[in-house]
């Protein structure tokens, strides 16, 4: 299941006040229309409903493939020399039951620290 929350948001153009739907993770098997959404970046697009304007937002989100059994973070925030590379999951076996943010929240920063 993909979750998400709102948060208030201010039209950088028209200053209205208005509200943005962040996606904390986003599930490609049950929700295929975000997934879309997050390779052609819509979800990170706020349009402002008076005056039209589009805001890009940066924030982090965690794309699940179940399918295909992979996780991807999503983060705006990482150096440019961030290295990529695939998760250890064999000391997470929280993660092959509970597949929630949380746990892929832990995960992502257990292997930050190496
Ligand atoms: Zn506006």
């Amino acid at each position: 299941m993909s979750k998400s929350h709102k948060t208030r948001i201010i039209c950088p153009n028209c200053q209205t006040p208005g509200e943005f739907e962040i996606w904390d993770s986003i599930n490609a098997d049950l929700d295929p229309e975000l997934r879309e959404k997050l390779f052609s970046e819509d979800i990170f697009i706020y349009e402002c409903p008076q005056c039209g304007h589009k805001t890009g937002i940066t924030y982090d989100t965690i794309y699940h493939d179940m399918q295909h059994k992979f996780m991807i973070f999503f983060s705006f925030f990482k150096a440019d020399d961030y290295s990529y590379e695939p998760l250890d999951l064999s000391d997470v076996p929280m993660l092959m039951k509970d597949y929630t943010l949380n746990s892929a929240m832990i995960l992502f920063q257990s292997a930050q620290r190496r």
